[in-house]
């Protein structure tokens, strides 16, 4: 996997996303982050479907303090992150392939550091 992640990212699939919130504390036990830091919130909203019934989406985000896990990437590791969602709803790779697959779903985000 990468060295330089500048080119890479994350896909989020928000559509198999439960809300778990594994994804935190795989990131805070990897990065040592101090309490109410983290480099991924998992948000909740309430969509409305067609049918009028209430939806609880959960949106999981990387924050500022993301750098991919470059220590674990570098040693061709999976992020944190990525490695323990049991959903399998985010993938990390080179911009270019997740680019392609959001192209085919409506409920997707790409992300990649600042
Ligand atoms: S670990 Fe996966 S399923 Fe759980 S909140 Fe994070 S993104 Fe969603
Ligand atoms: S890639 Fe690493 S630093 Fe970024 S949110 Fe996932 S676990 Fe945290």
């Amino acid at each position: 996997m990468g060295n330089d992640n500048k080119q890479y990212g994350l896909l989020i699939d928000y559509e198999y996303c439960t809300g778990c919130h594994t994804c935190e504390i795989a990131c805070s036990q990897e990065c040592d982050w101090p309490a109410g830091m983290c480099g991924i919130k998992v948000m909740e909203a309430v969509e409305t479907l067609p049918n009028d019934k209430a939806y609880l989406a959960y949106l999981p985000f990387p924050t500022e303090l993301c750098r991919l896990c470059a220590g674990r990437t570098k040693k061709g590791l999976q992020p944190a992150c990525v490695q323990h969602c049991m959903a399998a709803c985010m993938k990390y790779g080179p911009i270019e392939e997740p680019a392609k697959e959001m192209s085919k779903k409506l409920r997707m985000g790409l992300w990649r550091p600042y």
